[in-house]
């Protein structure tokens, strides 16, 4: 196993006991995350609902389901993406965490994005966008590819929202539409192609020995188609 694998079981490990929130009191699973360490590209939702609470398991049920759709339309697998959240237990009654609690998990989440170091990161609702983006809208700025210390990050709106209301759904198939894009671009910054100098092309060196022949404009013409 490698060292970056052992890295995010151990980090996983230490999630499954930890005690720094009240959401310790009433999850069954802590959900730490799961997907491929290596990935380029990093999915963080906003915390486990009733089924991930389950199962220990992020994005399963309806909205897991509508999430494996619209990374098919964002051409990946899920098995080559990383998925987590900002809190790793379920918040009772699936009501928002509360600030004290994404304060106390953030560290684990610093600690997965430090691990896999993605070049794109794509939030899910809006508790993942106010890490980036504390001050926007995620109405206003969905989609949108914003660099952030030298990362690109996506705030989008969380699949569930989008089953609950069904006008989101366009939105967030276009938003996902645009992943193969923003990942070009991402690679683009950090492993440019090098530019091929075009030399022109050498003129034909003249033949002396053939006969001059009359300038018609013929072979001029005859270039251009
Ligand atoms: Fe610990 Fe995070 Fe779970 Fe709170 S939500 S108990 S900080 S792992």
């Amino acid at each position: 196993m490698s060292k970056l694998l052992d890295d995010m079981n151990a980090l996983a490990a230490e999630i499954s006991v930890c005690r720094d929130c009240m959401l310790h009191l009433t999850r069954d699973k802590s959900v730490p995350g799961e997907g491929n360490v290596r990935t380029k590209i990093l999915f963080i939702g906003e915390g486990p609902g009733a089924n991930e609470n389950a199962t220990g398991r992020p994005f399963v049920g309806q909205a897991g389901n509508f999430l494996n759709q619209l990374l098919a339309i964002a051409q990946v697998k899920r098995q080559e993406v990383f998925i987590t959240n900002v809190v790793k237990c379920r918040p009772p009654s699936n009501r928002d965490p509360l600030p004290e609690e994404l304060s106390a998990c953030s560290k684990f989440l610093n600690r997965q994005i430090e691990l896999i170091n993605p070049l794109i990161i794509v939030t899910l609702g809006r508790f993942s966008m106010a890490r980036y983006f504390p001050l926007q809208r995620i109405s206003s700025i969905h989609g949108q590819g914003l660099w952030v210390n030298d990362r690109l990050i996506i705030p989008m709106f969380h699949p569930a929202a989008a089953l609950h209301q069904p006008s989101l759904r366009a939105a967030i198939e276009h938003d996902f539409s645009l992943i193969p894009g923003y990942l070009e671009q991402a690679k683009e910054r950090f492993d440019p192609k090098p530019v091929i100098e075009e030399k022109p092309a050498e003129a034909p060196k003249p033949d002396n020995s053939a006969p001059a022949e009359p300038d018609t404009g013929e072979a001029a013409q005859l270039s251009l188609f």
